[in-house]
């Protein structure tokens, strides 16, 4: 069913409004300042953005405070010797800035979904189920000790065109580990050095397992284990899941099976 989340409606009215006031300070001011400057001044808005941003301890560079300096300048030399802009148009056009600049920070803050997400668990570090890790600055990153020793994320043999993220914590695993009630970490390399897979108790759904890559697919038994790091050990591990699953009864997700894939849910759907 569709369904308005009351505190995202007001977010999104407030920064509705601040974009609505950003558009009609700037055609106000048009009136008494010419277009070309007008437009100049209002590209500050990028780096009144940033400066906003860092409130919240987002990093603002130095450099970035030597393009606000030079913006300042830059304007002040236009209007400062010049000296024939109107006060009044100068200001609303400061207002458009900032208004705008406060419009794309509300967004960035409180209207990404991301922000919902606290923790990401990494089953491993192959580029298919990692690629997105930049996106989440703020949430630590559970992964297997192994998996994060190596010089950057797997890449199908190459050097991975992403690295690890820098500035976020964290948490290493190397033995099986109970990360918060009702949800497992298990190690089970051999896909890959540091892989985990997460037996997870779900009030509804009951017992499921999430096998990443240790089992991409039930097919792997009888065809092999081929693109494992070390095929042994993967075997290992993949038996050991499935033990797991046959005694808690769990519903198993796999990590790549084309049979699987369209029966299960997938994001916004969800298993609760
Ligand atoms: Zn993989």
């Amino acid at each position: 069913m569709f369904r308005i989340d009351l505190r995202g409606l007001i977010l999104c009215s407030l920064a509705g409004l601040a974009a609505g006031s950003a558009v009609l300070t700037y055609f106000w001011a048009l009136r008494e300042v010419n277009g070309s400057l007008a437009a100049m001044i209002v590209s500050l808005t990028p780096l009144l953005a940033l400066g906003l941003l860092a409130l919240r301890g987002e990093r603002f560079t130095s450099r970035n405070l030597v393009r606000v300096a030079l913006g300042l300048a830059g304007i002040y030399l236009l209007i400062g010797p010049g000296g024939n802009i109107s006060v009044r148009g100068l200001l609303l056009l400061l207002g458009t800035a900032v208004s705008f600049a406060i419009h794309i920070v509300m967004i960035q803050w409180y209207l990404n979904p991301r922000g919902d997400i606290h923790t990401l668990v990494m089953t491993h570090s192959d580029i298919d189920h990692l690629g997105g890790i930049h996106n989440f600055p703020r949430a630590p990153i559970v992964i297997g000790l192994a998996e994060r020793a190596q010089p950057t994320p797997r890449y199908f043999g190459y050097r991975s065109p992403i690295d690890w993220p820098q500035d976020v914590e964290y948490q290493l695993v190397d033995e099986d580990t109970l990360l918060g009630p009702g949800v497992t970490l298990l190690t089970t390399p051999g896909h890959s050095p540091g892989h985990l897979s997460l037996p997870v108790q779900l009030a509804e759904t009951g017992a499921v397992l999430i096998t990443g890559d240790a089992i991409a697919r039930p097919a792997e038994f009888e065809v092999g284990f081929g693109d494992a790091w070390v095929e042994d050990v993967a075997r290992t591990s993949a038996e050991r899941l499935m033990r797991i699953a046959e005694r808690e009864q769990a519903f198993i997700i796999y990590g790549h099976d084309p049979a699987q894939r369209d029966s299960i849910r997938k994001v916004p759907e969800f298993y609760s």
